[in-house]
Order: structure tokens, then C-alpha cells, then sequence
């Protein structure tokens, strides 16, 4: 165990928050099915009937475990929703959130978007105080020391200020505090959270897209630790101290948040067809078409058609009912996974020296088995380009890639990485490239699974003031020079 306890899996999830003059169950329940790419372990809604908390959990897809005599039942015009992803050790019905709590001070239902550094010493430390923990979830233990803080000073807000004053890492809340919601962002605001509005309610969600599709309007996202409480006719805000500067992961774009929801003033698609054509620029290459890998490389791969004037060509087609097979926990599993999820269009790619466009590679499972795909299909090249630099270092703040020897590109040239997936050339995104894609000042975002570097105190990793993000890489200088060109092998 470290100083800051045991390094909990991470809480990759969505939340959603909403105070209205109407009953709450079954927006919860759409915003929560909007949101379901952030999660698809678990779901959970509460809400507040005028007298006491009422919930539901429960593991899979949010449709799968909500029916309508449970929406019925879910009674009010307040409530929380979640959405949870979390590595599959803890894959259990106990860490499912909303969790729900009693206090003295009325029920507090939680739900959190993030992952706090400093859990374990936060456990022990309420255990001893004399607190019982029922789960292995670091929500629980924010729900606790909430209730401590509560107990202490009788005073909601004050509250909500001390607590998260004790937290260390990312996270985006869905509080109820007898009734009442609260949306709360870290003071890095590393993971999203935004407020919209429609007649009559007010509502927080992880992203934009879930007010689009219900008809609300976009107000504006959370501040760096901004606390909010909810009304149908408004909303209040109240702050906590914060740095000048922000930790936005760049993941979110990268990645994980969809194409169409706007964070912190950057529409994903347009960062990713950025990063596309900042893939073009810096790593042009003799080819006939560009086939994305879907759905996350689709932007990306127009981008780079719009600088390289390649065309794009559907050459993968993406069964849509098949899971994420990046949860899954064996090797073998994750590998016919991609099998069962990605099918050829053997005409559209073969005699084809195909660019292939990926948003990231972790363990690089998926991106071997692609190529290996194309290729049976008759593909004549597959140049593989890559909307982020390399992925070497864990993340501590949310997202799900935990041990730094799951990564193919820890300890790896491009070349052996190329060599490793069969790719007749890689190209990684450069530092540089991304930054400019994502519109924001590199000193705003985490790049700490690609640099090693975290905005808050890791132990053991190196924190962010101690070292400038320059040094970590910058594009090529001659458009091919960064291209790392190895042999075509027989697939
Ligand atoms: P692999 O290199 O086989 O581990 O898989 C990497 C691919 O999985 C990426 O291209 C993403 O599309 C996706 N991915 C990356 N990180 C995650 C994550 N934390 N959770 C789910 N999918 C992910």
C-alpha cells in the first residue's frame, strides 16, 4: 500500500443531475441511456418523492434494467442518475451508484464520474472514526466523508466545500442531499459536466449531447471546482479554491466522449477531424483510400482526407451489438472480439494501400487483429496512423488503463510497434499536434498517460509542476522524417 492507500480501478462513468416542476424518472432514465458509452456495466437512478429517497440499480444496459413499472416507481421531481464502466475486478452489483446513504441530516444519494488518488487513506481514516464501508468503491467513501462533514457542521454547503477539499483527483458528482441535487467538478475539472435548461428544469449532465437529444439548452459547463445546486428555476453556484489553470484529459476528446457533445467549448468531432488532418500533415503517405476503424476513427480518418485528398472508404463494417472488447478480462476473449465486432468489405480494400486510422492504442490487441483483417481481405499496404501519441503511462484520474505493462508502446520504438501490429508504416500523432487540435492551452490538460506526468500528486509519479510539457515530444520536422517505415510481412 502506498501513502495514498491502494490504487483503486477507476470510475469511468456518466451522471446526470436534475431538479424540475415535473417527475424526473424517465429523463434520468434517457440522459443515462445518451450517456451509456461512458458506462455499460451498471445503471442507477434516485430520485426524491417529497419524503424519502427511492432508487434502483442494477448491472448491463440501461434499458435492460429499468422497466416501466420501475420508472413508475421512481417517484419525483428531483433526482441522480449513473452510468458505471469500471475494470471488471469490480464488476459487481455493490459498486453500482447511485449510492444511496442515511444520515441525521437526510438520505445523500451519489454519483461519480473520476477516480480520487487519495481514496484509501480517506477509508482508513473514516474507518477509524468508526465508519463502516460496505463496498469497495471509492464513491462510498465520498459518500462517507460527506456524511462526516455533514455530522460535523450541520450545514450543507459547508459541507460540500470541506469535503471536497479533502478529495485529491478527478471528479464530476451527482449529489442529493435530502432531495435537493448538486453537480460538483473538481477544482482541474478533469472529467466533464455541464448545465442545461428547458422550461421548467434545470439538469447536469457529463455532456452536452443528453441536452440536445431532450430538448434542452446548453447553459454552460461547470467551473473548476464549482459546486451547483439545482432548482426547476435555476440553479446556484458556490466555489472552491482553485489553480489558474485547468487539467481537462485529453482522453475525453481523444477518445472516449461522443463525436456530437461539445466540452469545455471544443466540439469533439471538430478536435478529432483536427487531429485527422494534423495526421495528415505530419505523416503523408502513397496510398489509395483511408478506412477508418469504427466508430472512433471516423472523424479522425476525414480529417486526414481533407489535407491528403484520399478518399474515405468504409472498409470495416462494425457489428453494433457486439460489446466493447476492450473490458474484456482475457487476452483470447478481447482477440476473437474483434473478429465478432469488425467484418471487411473485401472489395472496397482489396489491391488497396490502405491508411488506417485509429483514435489510440493501448495494449495494441485490437489494432494487430485489424490489420490482420485487411490484409486476409487483400489490402496491399496498411499504413497505420494513430490520433495520439503513444499511451505509456497509467491513468490515475478516470479512465481505465491501469498498469504500465499492458501497453505495447512502454519500452518500444515505433518500429517494434509497428513491426508488432504488421503495419507497413505507423504514425503517431505528435504532442504538439494534439495540443493544437484540441484547441486549449497544453497547460490545461492531462496528458499524464502519455507523459508520465499528473496534475495532482501521484505517489510515486511525477507531478506536474516539476517538469515542462515541451519536453515531451514534438511533431516531425520534415513531413516523413517521423514516419517509421518497416518491411510489409506476410500476414
Ligand atoms: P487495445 O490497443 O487492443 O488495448 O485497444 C485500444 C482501443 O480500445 C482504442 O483504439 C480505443 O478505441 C479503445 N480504448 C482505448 N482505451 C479504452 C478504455 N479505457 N476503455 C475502453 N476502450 C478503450
Amino acid at each position: 500500500m502506498s501513502e495514498f492507500g491502494e490504487l483503486k480501478p477507476s470510475d469511468k462513468c456518466g451522471i446526470v443531475a436534475i431538479a424540475s416542476d415535473e417527475p424526473v424518472a424517465k429523463e434520468i432514465y434517457y440522459g443515462l441511456r445518451i450517456l451509456q458509452h461512458r458506462g455499460q456495466e451498471s445503471g442507477g437512478i434516485a430520485t426524491f418523492d417529497g419524503g424519502e429517497t427511492r432508487s434502483k440499480r442494477g448491472m448491463g444496459l440501461v434499458h435492460e434494467i429499468f422497466r416501466a413499472e420501475d420508472l413508475a416507481h421512481l417517484k419525483g421531481n428531483t433526482g441522480i442518475g449513473h452510468v458505471r464502466y469500471s475494470t471488471t475486478g469490480s464488476s459487481v452489483i455493490d459498486n453500482a451508484q447511485p449510492i444511496v446513504a442515511s444520515t441525521a441530516y437526510g438520505d445523500i444519494a451519489l454519483g461519480h464520474n473520476g477516480d480520487i488518488v487519495n481514496a484509501g487513506l480517506l477509508r482508513e481514516e473514516l474507518s477509524r472514526k468508526g465508519w463502516a464501508f460496505m463496498t469497495t468503491s471509492d464513491s462510498e467513501v465520498i459518500v462517507r466523508l460527506l456524511a462526516n462533514e455533514l455530522s460535523h457542521t450541520g450545514d450543507v454547503r459547508r459541507a460540500l466545500k470541506e469535503f471536497t477539499r479533502r478529495l485529491v483527483g478527478a471528479y464530476s458528482l451527482a449529489i442529493m442531499i435530502d432531495g435537493v441535487p448538486y453537480a460538483v467538478r473538481d477544482p482541474l475539472a478533469i472529467r466533464p459536466l455541464c448545465i442545461g435548461t428547458k422550461d421548467g428544469a434545470y439538469m447536469a449532465a457529463s455532456e452536452s449531447v443528453v441536452f440536445d437529444t431532450l430538448g434542452y439548452k446548453f447553459v454552460r459547463d461547470l467551473k473548476p471546482g464549482e459546486i451547483v445546486a439545482l432548482r426547476p428555476d435555476g440553479f446556484e453556484s458556490f466555489r472552491l479554491p482553485h489553480p489558474t489553470h485547468t487539467a481537462h484529459c485529453m482522453f475525453e476528446w481523444v477518445y472516449f466522449a461522443r463525436p456530437d457533445s461539445v466540452l469545455d467549448g471544443r466540439l469533439v468531432y471538430d478536435a478529432r477531424v483536427k487531429i485527422g488532418q494534423q495526421l495528415a500533415r505530419e505523416y503523408p503517405v502513397d496510398a489509395d483510400i483511408v478506412v477508418p476503424v469504427p466508430e472512433s476513427g471516423r472523424a479522425q480518418a476525414q480529417g486526414y482526407s481533407q489535407v491528403s485528398g484520399l478518399p474515405v472508404v468504409e472498409g470495416l463494417i462494425k457489428n453494433r451489438y457486439i460489446e466493447r472488447t476492450f473490458i474484456m478480462p482475457e487476452q483470447a476473449d478481447r482477440e476473437v472480439g474483434v473478429l465478432l465486432k469488425l467484418n471487411p468489405i473485401k472489395s472496397a480494400v482489396k489491391n488497396k494501400r490502405v491508411v488506417l486510422i485509429d483514435d489510440s492504442i493501448v495494449r495494441g490487441t485490437t489494432i494487430k487483429k485489424i490489420v490482420k483483417i485487411l490484409r486476409e481481405a487483400g489490402a496491399a499496404q496498411v499504413h497505420l496512423r494513430i490520433g495520439c501519441p503513444p499511451i505509456k503511462a497509467p491513468c490515475y484520474l478516470g479512465i481505465d488503463m491501469k498498469t504500465r505493462d499492458q501497453f505495447i508502446a512502454n519500452n518500444r520504438t515505433v518500429d517494434e510497434v509497428a513491426k508488432f501490429v504488421n503495419a507497413d508504416s505507423l504514425g503517431y500523432l505528435s504532442m504538439t499536434g494534439l495540443v493544437r487540435a484540441l484547441s486549449h492551452p497544453k497547460e490545461d490538460i492531462c496528458f499524464g498517460c502519455l507523459t508520465s506526468v499528473y496534475p495532482v500528486e501521484v505517489p510515486g509519479e511525477k507531478f506536474r509542476g516539476l517538469e515542462k510539457l515541451e519536453r515531451f515530444g514534438t511533431p516531425p520536422k520534415k513531413a516523413e522524417s517521423g514516419e517509421k517505415k518497416v518491411r510489409a510481412r506476410a500476414a
